[in-house]
């Protein structure tokens, strides 16, 4: 009788072969712990209709199926609580991106782009204005006079300048120190930023207003940011004092030591401590 079918069509059966070849492999698949699987148990029926084309089910990852608790087979290892290790290469990169740059002004007048030095994987990041001659000359941020005293208010957090990472908002030095120039933040202020992405540090102190103020989009004066902490894309920023300013004005190092101590004493909060005992 018309309607009446003997049997499915080879092309149905074919269907049906191709699903059951695939649920197979899938199974097997989740057995050894590549993907995660649902297996008959827990699969709605198929259904039955022989013209219904049967989507690959979806994969199903349990707690237990996660990479990371199965990646050992046995030994169930947590992800470390420290952030990953990526730092140097991130900042390799990018470093390598910057190459001889020519992108504003101060190319031509510069004798080496100043990148940034220290730890790349830093909890604490130290954010200055620009490079000086001394900088200029050597290649590396803060290095002068204001240098050797930012290198003493770091020990006396506790660390080393191998601890921390220092850079600058700009990598090249301003003619004659002055002030850096909108065109050149602008040039160069991705950069900071990105090397900041790369480091992600628990902590940014912004050394002196220009700092403070590029960072924090925010043009108080630097009197009265210092001292109380904000935020830098999520990352809590102290803004203080420049160094360069307080071999001006010394009476003011009590001020900056204050921030530090603040800095110290909230990432203590979190649980990082410098790795020898803080001054005073
Ligand atoms: N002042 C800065 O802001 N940065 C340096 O690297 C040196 C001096």
């Amino acid at each position: 009788m018309a309607g009446d079918e003997p049997g499915a069509a080879p092309e149905v059966e074919e269907l049906r072969a191709l699903v059951g070849q695939f649920r197979t492999h899938l199974e097997a698949r989740g057995r050894s712990g590549l993907v995660g699987v649902v297996t008959a148990k827990s699969e709605k029926t198929a259904p039955a209709a022989p013209r219904q084309v049967v989507a690959a089910p979806a994969p199903v990852e349990t707690e237990a199926q996660h990479p990371i608790e199965r990646i050992d087979d046995g030994e169930t290892s947590a992800a470390p609580p420290e952030k990953a290790r990526t730092g140097k290469q991130g900042l390799q990169v990018l470093r390598d991106e910057i190459g001889d740059c020519q992108r504003c002004k101060l190319a031509p007048t510069r004798t080496n782009l100043v990148y940034g030095v220290g730890n790349p994987d830093a909890d604490l990041v130290f954010v200055g204005e620009a490079p000086g001659a001394d900088e200029d000359a050597q290649g590396e941020p803060f290095v002068g006079k204001a240098g050797q005293l930012l290198t003493k208010m770091i020990e006396a957090m506790g660390y080393t300048r191998d601890d921390v990472y220092i850079c600058n908002v700009l990598k090249c030095r301003p003619p004659g120190n002055r002030n850096p120039e909108p065109d050149e933040v602008a040039s160069c202020e991705p950069f900071l930023k990105r090397q900041l992405a790369v480091i992600r540090p628990r902590m940014i102190v912004a050394l002196g207003k220009f700092a403070a103020q590029c960072l924090l989009r925010d043009d108080t004066p630097i009197t009265r940011l210092r001292g109380g902490f904000r935020s830098y894309e999520g990352i809590p920023l102290m803004p203080t004092l420049h160094p360069a300013y307080l071999l001006r004005d010394p009476s003011k190092k009590k001020l900056a030591w204050d921030d530090l101590k603040a800095v110290n004493a909230a990432l203590a909060r979190v649980g990082i401590h410098p790795p020898r005992p803080p001054a005073g």
